[in-house]
């Protein structure tokens, strides 16, 4: 992109978001930099005979959208794998694999190459029965193949799968799993339960994803249409490492990476926040309790259906705060994984415990993910302890039926309280959690705005006091989420000297709620760069 390269949107609807909430007419980009924000009145002078004039004819131009929590390696690998879910046999199989490879790009280790399916209804298959690691090897004798049931419980893998595995007849069945055989003892293939461990750690993460070009372009394109100009993304080093160059100048990414990492994370010498734009790394990612709809969310209120079970911490506070100490001491700062209110009292704790000493200095940007639950007291100690708060109102869609069945009524109003963080001057940041539920921004504000309830009678707003209006929900996928990698000077609003991530969609001004179901960017510019356009 040449430095001199002009972009003016005129006659449109621009929301700056900034603190201001400036609205204005036009807004000029140079190379990478809004160069100015006004009236089209004010930035024509500035406009020469080689700037591209985009007449945005009473349309809305944003900034570019930020998830800021999703594990894209896995997004991405569902996206650029093949999609084995409407398979009826085995024929259909065979077919969709078939397909797959004449998209992929192969390169010159073809065993670094595989062939990976996902979704595969095995009760749907009518000749189930034939799968085997000798029928997928009919399909690709070359490359190694491995299919996965759609319950992720268990995996199929062709000879040279197995061959790259170390998995032979020899092998023993790990705890919890089992290798299939055939009657002659010689594995059939199939790998059960835990053993598909034995396979997982093979597998190409999100670094081979650019060998898929077809598939990783359309992939791209789809985050594109829903506005997407950055993601935050829960990794692991490996893979942070190996996916860094595949996604550089396509999507802005910050990464957070598994405390499991964090030996190679110190060793290597990583800051929290440091490095560029297009690829930050940010925090290192802890889990302190479970998930709601397996019961393992730690709450104060026993859940309904087992008056003996609150959940229950992973880790508990003195354990806590000397991972926190051994971090912060690093300059590393964390993303907590925290459903419960009960869990969220752990962290605060442990927490402040830390900054009551004062012997180690906090570094800046710690997160807390997900918070299903707050109360008043922690919604205000969050807010003085200046954490951020990411918060995923997609999940309402899912979450509202299971909390109405598991979690005590106390539990209810402390539920997803958006309109209470941002009362309370909380950091607020919105996410999806995908591939656990859609990456579409849209649906998240959707969800934001109603709170719609669809197990009530017409899909009534549940706890509606804690809706959002439209802007405060964009917010929360803007401004909202450069806060959550620091990066809020140079992104997440218009404003002159910011780089040039933008999106234009529909006037949403009266439009009902519904229209954000089926929201879609109209045109998305990433670092000056117009990716998108259906305009
Ligand atoms: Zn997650």
């Amino acid at each position: 992109l040449a430095k001199d390269m002009k972009h003016l949107f005129y006659n449109g609807n621009v929301i700056t978001m900034d603190p201001t909430g400036r609205v204005a007419d036009a807004i000029l980009i140079e190379g990478n930099t809004i160069s100015d924000v006004g009236s089209y009145h004010s930035l024509k002078p500035e406009a020469d005979s080689k700037t591209i004039k985009i007449d945005l004819k009473g349309k809305t131009l944003l900034p570019g959208f930020i998830d800021n929590h999703t594990h894209l390696g896995e997004w991405m690998k569902r996206k650029t794998s093949a999609n084995l879910e409407s398979a009826l046999c085995c024929d259909d199989v065979r077919k969709i694999f078939v397909k797959y490879r004449k998209k992929l790009k192969i390169h010159s280790e073809p065993q670094n190459c595989w062939l990976i399916g996902y979704g595969l209804h095995k009760h749907k298959l009518s000749d189930y029965n034939l799968i085997n690691r000798k029928f997928l090897d009919s399909i690709s004798p070359d490359l190694p193949l491995v299919l996965a049931t759609f319950d992720l419980h268990t995996k199929c893998c062709n000879s040279i799968a197995l061959k790259i595995a170390g998995i032979t007849n020899q092998s023993s069945d790990p705890h919890g799993g089992s290798v299939g055989r055939f009657a002659d003892g010689s594995p059939n293939g199939f790998l059960y339960e835990k053993a598909c461990s034995l396979i997982n750690d093979y597998l190409p993460q999100a670094q081979d994803i650019s060998e898929a070009n077809e598939l990783f372009t359309s992939a791209l394109e789809e985050l594109y249409s829903y506005g997407l100009t950055g993601v935050h993304s829960m990794e692991n080093y490996r893979s942070y490492l190996k996916s860094q160059d595949d996604l550089r100048d396509k999507l802005r990414i910050c990464w957070h990476i598994y405390h499991e990492d964090k030996g190679d994370v110190i060793a290597n010498g990583h800051r929290s926040y440091t490095g560029d734009e297009f690829s930050k790394f940010g925090t290192i990612k802890l889990f302190i309790d479970g998930a709601l709809g397996s019961e393992s969310a730690y709450i104060s209120r026993p859940y309904t259906n087992n008056k003996d079970n609150y959940g229950y911490p992973i880790i508990y506070k003195e354990e806590l705060t000397k991972i926190l100490e051994d971090l912060f001491s690093n300059r590393l700062a964390v993303s907590v994984h925290s459903i419960g209110d009960s869990s969220t009292e752990i962290f605060l704790n442990s927490f402040e415990e830390i900054r009551n000493n004062k012997k180690i200095e906090i570094p800046s940007g710690n997160r807390l993910e997900h918070l299903q639950f707050l109360s008043k007291d922690q919604i205000a100690r969050i807010a003085s302890l200046n954490l951020y708060c990411s918060l995923q109102p997609v999940h309402l869609s899912f979450d509202i039926p299971v909390i109405k069945e598991l979690c005590s009524p106390d539990l209810h109003p402390m539920a997803y309280p958006f309109s209470t963080l941002l009362k309370n001057k909380c950091r607020l940041g919105f996410g999806s959690d995908a591939p656990i539920a859609d990456i579409n921004p849209f649906q998240g504000i959707y969800y934001a705005l109603t709170r719609a309830d669809s197990s009530s009678p017409e899909n009534k707003g549940w706890f509606a006091e804690e809706s959002l209006n439209s802007i405060q929900a964009i917010a929360g996928y803007t401004i909202g989420g450069a806060e959550g990698a620091l990066s809020n000077h140079r992104l997440g609003s218009l404003e002159r000297g910011k780089l040039a991530d933008l999106i234009v969609l529909e006037d949403f001004e009266n439009k009902p709620a519904e229209y954000w179901k089926d929201a879609k960017s109209l045109l998305t510019m990433i670092d000056g760069k117009i990716v998108y356009s259906q305009l």
